[in-house]
């Protein structure tokens, strides 16, 4: 296992993680923020309006839009008296982010591209969410069972990213100093601390809805395990910070077996607490009152992930009596043709062109996982997992 000690420095801290990413973001650098790749992709689909507008782009002008955002959230400033957590936290991400450029070998520039890649690829795209391509993941809880908490859990991404996830299989923990909270393991991502709270997001987008104001981020991975001990905390911290996360369908839960979803959009959050028997949350789809309200509902995107939403549900009461790591692969590895779990680009929708990258089970009071990654000859749902320990 790798361990990654950080420090209270921001610069060291942003060495030793650009040392631990190098490959990662020298892969992202070389091949995803390629305007040219991009509109490759698109002139596939048929797209060939914004193919050539995607081609008059130039590097540069993406590493502007970044540099750009980047600025905005420095200049931007917070509230440190209502949000106490984010107190110079623009200050230690200009800092971090100048420490991965020295480790990695490249510009602060790149970094900040690396960075503010999604909002970058979103703006150029002008993306609305049916058209979303970025990250969009499933995940799967089964709260309490004889061996604590079991989470299921697919990432779908474009199979352009197959390097950079074979790159993460195995676990890192992210040892803090005592005044930076606690530590956590990266799992394929951050997700479980060493008090047993596991958190996993899905994307959303929120066309419809007015961009909020500030253009501060927070990376809610590290945010919610450094400060966070059960699901409640996590709960409660997030709505305080509303604005500084999301959109996205957050999954947490804890070593007591409390477990929630908590839908967000851009203003607005919805809480779905579990009774007991299990939860899950996906991309593309919301249906709380307040974050439903704003999707177009009746739109055939929004059904095909409401129907995968509802397969979900009916996985879950139908293992109700064997919630065991068997059963969550069972879960994750569906294929129902009109509502998949498992992805697999071909049997899609046109407007939903991913693949379950990755699926993975976590038992995070036995510190292990078992993870598969997709290659050239199989899917994850196809592949013997392998199985990783850690220890925090
Ligand atoms: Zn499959």
């Amino acid at each position: 296992m790798r361990v990654l000690r950080l420090t209270e420095s921001a610069y060291e801290n942003g060495v030793i993680l650009g040392r631990q990413h190098k490959v990662e973001i020298r892969f992202v650098m070389e091949s995803e923020t390629n305007p040219e790749n991009w509109a490759e992709v698109v002139r596939k689909r048929g797209d060939y309006k914004t193919a050539n507008r995607l081609s008059s782009l130039t590097r540069k002008d993406l590493l502007n839009c970044a540099k750009k955002i980047h600025e905005d959230s420095m200049k931007a400033g917070v509230n440190s008296s209502k949000y106490p957590l984010l107190k110079d936290y623009h200050c230690y991400l200009d800092e971090e982010y100048k420490g991965m450029a020295t480790a990695s070998g490249v510009s602060f520039e790149d970094i900040l591209l690396f960075k503010y890649f999604v909002p970058v690829y979103s703006k150029f795209h002008n993306m609305k969410d049916e058209d979303m391509d970025s990250a969009r993941c499933t995940t799967v809880i089964f709260p309490r069972t004889p061996v604590g908490p079991i989470i299921g859990r697919n990432t779908d991404v474009s199979t352009l990213y197959k390097t950079v996830l074979e790159d993460q299989m195995s676990p890192v923990l992210y040892k803090q100093p005592s005044s930076r909270g606690y530590s956590y393991v990266s799992t394929c991502h951050p997700s479980t601390n060493e008090k047993g709270l596991v958190v996993f997001g899905s994307s959303i987008g929120y066309p419809n809805e007015p961009d909020i104001d500030t253009n501060l981020r927070i990376d809610w991975y590290d945010f919610v395990l450094r400060n966070c001990s059960t699901t409640k905390e996590a709960v409660d911290l997030l709505l305080e910070y509303l604005p500084f996360w999301g959109p996205c369908n957050l999954a947490v839960v804890d070593a007591q077996g409390t477990a929630a979803v908590i839908e967000k959009s851009k203003r607005r959050a919805y809480v779905h607490w579990d009774d007991g028997t299990g939860i899950a949350t996906t991309d593309g789809v919301a249906v709380g009152d307040e974050t439903a309200a704003l999707l177009d509902t009746a739109s055939e995107g929004y059904r095909f992930h409401l129907r995968r939403h509802e397969k979900l549900a009916e996985l879950i009461e139908e293992k109700k009596s064997r919630q065991r790591p068997e059963s969550m692969w069972e879960i994750i590895s569906s294929h129902s043709p009109d509502s998949p779990i498992c992805k697999h680009e071909e049997a899609l929708p046109k407007f939903y062109k991913l693949t379950s990258m990755m699926s993975m089970v976590l038992i995070p009071k036995e510190m292990r996982y078992e993870i598969a990654v997709w290659n050239e000859d199989a899917a994850p749902c196809e592949q013997i997992p392998w199985e990783y320990s850690y220890l925090i």
